[in-house]
C-alpha cells in the first residue's frame, strides 16, 4: 500500500492506479533557456525516486516530461519577454541553438546524477497543433475571450479556480495583471494564446491570429496527448501550485469538464544559505561544477536523498563533502561484500551467517518498502541501508544482495562498482591458509601469507571472514 501526499486534498492518500498496475506520471520539465542547476536537479532526483519506487513495486510506469522552449515569459504572470528569446539574445545564438544547447546540458546532468530518462521528453514547439486544438476546445466550451493581447481563459467560468491553491486570489493579485492587459475580466485570468507581439521571434498561425501559446497550455496539451486526459500523477515544484498548476487544472476543466491528474505532488526547494537556488538570484551551481571540484555527482544524489522531497534541503559544500564520504564508504562496503571478493570464507562460516540472517533479511526488505510507501521516505530507506551494512547478524552475501536490490530505487549504480577479480591461484592459497588456521597450524598459515605477499597480495582477517586484497 503506497501512500503519497496529494496537494489536492493536502493529505497522504493511498495510491490507487487508474488502470491495473500501471502508473502514468507527468513532470513539469525544464525551460531550456539556460543551464539546469542543482535546484532543478534536486527536483528531478526526487521524481526519479518516485518512478523507480513504483517500478520496484511492480508498476509499469510511463513517465512523461515536457521541455518548455516557447511561451514561458520572464514573469510567470503573463508579463515580460519570452525566456527563450532572452537567452538567445544573451548568447548571440538562435532560439533553436539555445534550446539544443540547454536540452543537452539537462540530459547530461540527468545522466551524471543517474536519473532515469523519461519515457517521453516532449518539446512545446513540437506540439503547437495539439495546443491549438486544445485551446479551440476550451473556446468552444465558452471558457475563453479575446482581448488585444490574445485569447484569455475566463476563470470566472470555473468556480473551483481558487480551490487548489487555497489562496485568497484577491489579495494575491491585487492590481497585478490589470496593467498588463486592461481588458482582462479578472486579474488572474491568463493567456492561452498570445497575439500582437511583432517582436516575438517564434510565431505560428492560429484561429486567433499569428502568435504563440501561453505557458500553461503546453502541459495540459502534452500530458493529455501522452497519458490521456485522466492520468495518475502530476509533479512539479511547489511554486507551481498557485499559478501554473492552478491554471492547468482550470484549462483541463474547460476542455474536458474535469482536471487531469489523480495525484498532484510538489517538491520543496533546494536552498543555499536559506535562499532558493534560482537562475534569477544568481546563486546557482551546476552538476558539472561538482566534477570540477573533485566530487562525484552521485554524492549530490546521495545528499538529495538524505532529505525528504517535501522537506527540501539547505545545500552546503560541507554537507556535500559528508555525502561524498558516506558514498565512498558505501562503495567500499559493497566491494567488500561482493561475492567474488570473498572466495576464502570457509563454507561453515557462510552457512552460519545465512542461518542467522534468514528472518532478518525479509525484515529489511519489508522496512525498505514500508518507508518508501510512506510518501517516499527515501532518507529513512537510505538510513536503513546503513543499518543493514552494520548488522552483524546478516551474512555478507545477503547484504550484497539486499544493497543491490535497494539500489534499484536509490540509484547509486552499485552493480557497476569495479571489483578486482582475484586470480584462482590466490583463492586456492587463501583457502589453504584458512584450513591451516582452523587446524591451528599458525606457522604454515603465515608461510602462505608470505607467499601471497610475494605475488603482490595480502590477506586480512575480518569479522566476515578473510579478505584477499591487492597490496597497495
Ligand atoms: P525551470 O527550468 O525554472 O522551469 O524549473 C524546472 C523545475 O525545477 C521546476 O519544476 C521547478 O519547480 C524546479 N525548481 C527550480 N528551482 C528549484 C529549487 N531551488 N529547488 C527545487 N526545485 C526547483
Ligand atoms: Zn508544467
Amino acid at each position: 500500500m503506497i501512500k503519497l501526499y496529494n496537494t489536492l486534498s493536502r493529505k497522504k492518500e493511498i495510491f490507487k492506479p487508474l488502470k491495473d498496475k500501471k502508473a502514468g506520471i507527468y513532470s513539469c520539465g525544464p525551460t531550456v533557456y539556460w543551464n539546469q542547476h542543482i535546484g532543478n536537479m534536486y527536483a528531478y532526483i526526487q521524481w526519479d525516486i518516485l518512478v523507480r519506487f513504483l517500478k520496484y513495486s511492480g508498476y509499469k510506469v510511463n513517465w512523461v516530461m515536457n521541455i518548455t522552449d516557447v511561451g514561458h515569459l520572464t514573469s510567470d504572470e503573463d508579463a515580460g519577454e519570452d525566456k527563450m528569446e532572452k537567452g538567445a539574445r544573451r548568447e548571440k545564438l538562435s532560439v533553436q541553438e539555445i534550446a539544443k544547447k540547454y536540452i543537452g546540458q539537462f540530459i547530461e546532468s540527468m545522466d551524471l546524477l543517474n536519473i532515469r530518462r523519461p519515457d517521453t521528453l516532449c518539446r512545446a514547439t513540437e506540439h503547437i497543433k495539439e495546443q491549438i486544438d486544445l485551446i479551440k476546445k476550451i473556446e468552444e466550451k465558452g471558457f475563453a475571450y479575446q482581448t488585444k493581447t490574445g485569447l484569455v481563459f475566463d476563470t470566472s467560468k470555473f468556480s473551483g479556480y481558487a480551490k487548489f491553491s487555497r489562496l485568497n486570489l484577491k489579495k494575491q493579485h491585487a492590481g497585478s495583471r490589470v496593467e498588463i492587459d486592461p481588458e482582462k475580466k479578472q486579474p488572474w485570468d491568463f493567456l492561452l494564446w498570445v497575439t500582437n507581439q511583432p517582436k516575438h521571434i517564434m510565431q505560428w498561425d492560429s484561429p486567433w491570429g499569428k502568435g504563440f501559446p501561453g505557458w500553461h497550455i503546453e502541459c495540459t496539451a502534452m500530458s493529455a496527448k501522452y497519458l490521456g486526459n485522466r492520468f495518475d500523477i502530476h509533479t512539479g515544484g511547489k511554486e507551481h501550485i498557485p499559478v501554473h498548476h492552478t491554471n492547468e487544472i482550470a484549462q483541463a476543466y474547460g476542455a474536458f469538464g474535469k482536471q487531469t491528474a489523480n495525484f498532484w505532488l510538489h517538491n520543496e526547494w533546494l536552498m543555499i544559505d536559506k535562499v532558493k537556488v534560482s537562475k534569477s538570484l544568481g546563486n546557482i551551481i551546476l552538476t558539472t561544477d561538482f566534477i570540477k571540484k573533485g566530487y562525484s555527482p552521485l554524492a549530490f544524489r546521495y545528499l538529495a536523498i538524505t532529505s525528504h522531497y517535501r522537506q527540501g534541503l539547505n545545500f552546503s559544500w560541507k554537507s556535500l563533502e559528508a555525502s561524498q564520504n558516506a558514498l565512498n564508504n558505501l562503495f567500499e562496503k559493497v566491494k567488500e561484500f561482493t561475492p567474488t571478493q570473498t572466495p576464502t570464507v570457509p563454507s561453515g562460516q557462510v552457512g552460519r551467517g545465512l542461518d542467522r540472517s534468514a528472518g532478518g533479511t525479509n525484515d529489511y526488505q519489508k522496512k525498505f518498502i514500508d518507508y518508501l510507501s510512506d510518501d517516499l521516505n527515501a532518507p529513512k530507506a537510505l538510513a536503513l541501508a546503513w543499518s543493514l551494512i552494520k548488522d552483524e547478524k546478516v551474512a555478507t552475501e545477503e547484504k550484497y544482495r539486499l544493497l543491490l536490490d535497494f539500489d534499484k530505487v536509490l540509484g547509486f549504480n552499485l552493480a557497476k562498482i569495479e571489483t578486482e577479480k582475484i586470480p584462482v591461484e590466490l583463492s586456492r592459497l587463501a583457502e589453504q591458509r584458512q584450513k591451516y588456521r582452523e587446524q591451528k597450524e599458525w606457522r604454515k598459515a603465515d608461510e602462505i601469507r608470505e607467499e601471497m605477499k610475494k605475488l603482490g597480495w595480502t590477506i586480512e582477517d575480518t569479522d566476515e571472514g578473510p579478505k584477499v586484497k591487492r597490496l597497495q
